[in-house]
């Protein structure tokens, strides 16, 4: 898998799963090199890894809508 040659709209699907832990072993391997050699890869994560983390905080105190996760990934989606 090249992540480079992968569009931006897939990179931050497979970039979510990573977050979810819902990447097979060898992916979640290479996305976790990947992101220690690439600087655009590293920081995208770490706003996605805090938008996470503000999201599950939340959902310990409320119950945000199913959507709220949907819509990020969506939002996400439409940057470049
Ligand atoms: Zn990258």
């Amino acid at each position: 898998m090249k992540l480079e040659t992968l569009s931006c709209r897939r990179r931050v699907a497979l970039l979510l799963d990573y977050l979810d832990r819902e990447l097979p072993g060898p992916e979640r391997k290479l996305l976790a090199r990947h992101r220690a050699a690439c600087r655009s890869c590293a920081s995208l994560l770490t706003t996605l890894e805090r938008t996470v983390r503000t999201l599950r905080a939340l959902k310990r105190a409320s119950k945000p809508p199913a959507s709220a996760r949907r819509a990020l990934a969506a939002s996400l989606r439409n940057i470049d």
